[in-house]
């Protein structure tokens, strides 16, 4: 049986990817993470970057999925010295000891590596970060290129997917957002500037499955590869969707197209091509309107494990959504 190890475990995307790679009984699948270790996961600082080989000598993995990562831009443009140690300086050690062990590496990118301004993006399309996370996600990419490692770079724009908190995801902290404003009357402006794919974190880990079997079965799966929900959304459109879920009156959603003027720079438009993987033969996309419900009840009935965001079950809208399901 062959052994995969996953970084970020714990993490939005992580959480799937384990399941995936589960899912049929013939990967040992083993997991990193830090905060929020535990449960078969083991706690590992990836920044502490000389820690790593003896790490990995440990696990010795037949293939790698690396997640983990700093992926909050405004964090990073607060603090790009812990950013490059995570996201760069770790990605190197992995992909090293990838190359010396013959261990097959897929590291997880990001749209931000581009600019927005050239939409849709090919992975031969050339790059031009704006932010330092997107920067620090291109350093990642040029490390293991350097490595000599055989690997594939997976990037994706901007997920969700089932949360354990509702700001755990950029696109389900909108839902936060409303339901503060709830009971206020107030009107609630919308971002309606950037145009997002937003793309679920489930189809994402289908799909590293598939790109984990094709490597396997069929042949070397090398090189720079997108994956991306098929729906432009700028985040008032997203939250129109919310309204509906929740209740929330969408006459009260503003829309907003001023680019965002706080925070790290964003790109207006990076929508990723998807056809090179269609074209193996990989690929699964979830609706938007129909995995959102899904999320939502998730994040009603779940129990409360993290402490990173705000314990806002006791505070939900089951009696909204129950309605809503029933009708
Ligand atoms: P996430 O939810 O923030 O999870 C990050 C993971 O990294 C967690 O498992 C976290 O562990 C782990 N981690 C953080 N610091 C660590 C450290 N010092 N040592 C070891 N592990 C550490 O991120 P995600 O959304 O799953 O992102 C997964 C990948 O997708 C990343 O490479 C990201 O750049 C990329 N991506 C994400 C998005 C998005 O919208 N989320 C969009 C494009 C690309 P603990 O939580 O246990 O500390």
């Amino acid at each position: 049986m062959r052994r995969v190890l996953i970084t970020g475990a714990s993490g939005l995307l992580g959480r799937p990817i384990w399941t995936a790679c589960s899912s049929v009984g013939d990967w040992q699948v083993t997991g990193t993470a830090f905060r929020r270790a535990g449960q078969g996961v083991a706690k590992v600082d990836l920044s502490a970057v000389d820690t790593i080989p003896a790490f990995l000598d440990l696990y010795r993995p037949d293939a790698i999925i690396h997640s983990a990562a700093e992926r909050r831009p405004d964090v990073s443009e607060k603090d790009p010295e812990g950013t490059k140690r995570l996201n760069v300086d770790a990605t190197a050690a992995i992909a090293t000891w990838a190359k010396r062990k013959g261990a097959y590496l897929i590291y997880i990118s990001s749209d931000y590596v581009f600019d927005g301004t050239q939409a849709p993006y090919m992975p031969d399309s050339p790059t031009c970060p704006i932010n330092t996370y997107g920067l620090s996600k291109l350093a990642g990419e040029h490390a293991i290129r350097d490595s000599g490692a055989m690997a594939a770079l997976l990037r994706v724009p901007i997920l969700y997917g089932a949360v354990q908190y509702l700001a755990e995801s950029s696109v389900t902290v909108l839902v936060q957002n409303m339901l503060n404003a709830r009971g206020t009357g107030q009107l609630l402006p919308m971002e309606h500037w950037a145009t997002r794919y937003p793309t679920l974190t489930d189809d994402v880990a289908v799909v590293l499955r598939q790109m984990l079997d094709y490597h396997f079965m069929k042949g070397p799966l090398t090189g720079i590869y997108h994956w991306s929900g098929s729906e432009p959304m700028t985040k008032y459109e997203m939250s129109l969707v919310f309204a509906k879920e929740i209740g929330f009156d969408p006459a009260r959603l503003v829309p907003d197209a001023t680019p965002p003027g706080s925070g790290a720079s964003r790109p207006k438009d990076c929508h990723l091509d998807s056809s090179l993987l269609e074209s193996l033969g990989m690929g699964q996309r979830t609706p938007f309107a129909v995995a959102i419900p899904r999320i939502l009840e998730g994040v009603k009935m779940a129990p409360l494990r993290c402490t990173r965001g705000r314990a806002e079950h006791d505070t939900f809208y089951p009696e909204k959504v129950a309605k809503n399901r029933s009708s």
